[in-house]
């Protein structure tokens, strides 16, 4: 696996480098709006601490970060009234999932129907 960047864009923001939307933060995790959303809510969850993907996350991170980070996605979608209606959780990871950012983060999307959960298109 390739190393860690600490100037990647979520990296920068956990420094306080660049601004974000916060909706959520404790110990452990940062929340905030993404910046381009394809829902009315549509929010990353990252963890603190500097992991590239779900992959190094989940080989990585302590019981307690993981722990954390699912919570704060519950508790992030009753804070913003979408536990009833429904929401996707979503992270991906590496190339065939076109992951953009280096720092390990979920997608909550929700505020209206979503759909199917995967595009019919399949090559770009
Ligand atoms: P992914 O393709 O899973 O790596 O998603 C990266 C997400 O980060 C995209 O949905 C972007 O719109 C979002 N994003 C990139 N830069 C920022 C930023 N500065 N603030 C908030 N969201 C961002």
């Amino acid at each position: 696996m390739s190393d860690y960047d600490p100037n990647n864009i979520f990296a920068r923001i956990l420094r306080g480098e660049l601004p974000c939307a916060k909706v959520f933060e404790d110990d452990h995790v940062l929340a905030f709006n993404d910046i381009h959303p394809q829902a009315p809510v549509h929010v990353l969850v990252i963890p603190k601490g500097a992991y590239i993907s779900l992959d190094d996350f989940g080989a990585r991170a302590s019981d307690t970060e993981i722990a954390a980070l699912f919570r704060a996605v519950a508790t992030i979608a009753r804070q913003l009234e979408i536990d009833v209606s429904g929401y996707r959780f979503l992270a991906n990871h590496g190339t065939n999932a076109h992951q953009e950012v280096p720092h390990f983060h979920v997608h909550l999307f929700g505020g209206r129907k979503l759909g199917p959960m995967l595009s019919r298109k399949t090559t770009e």
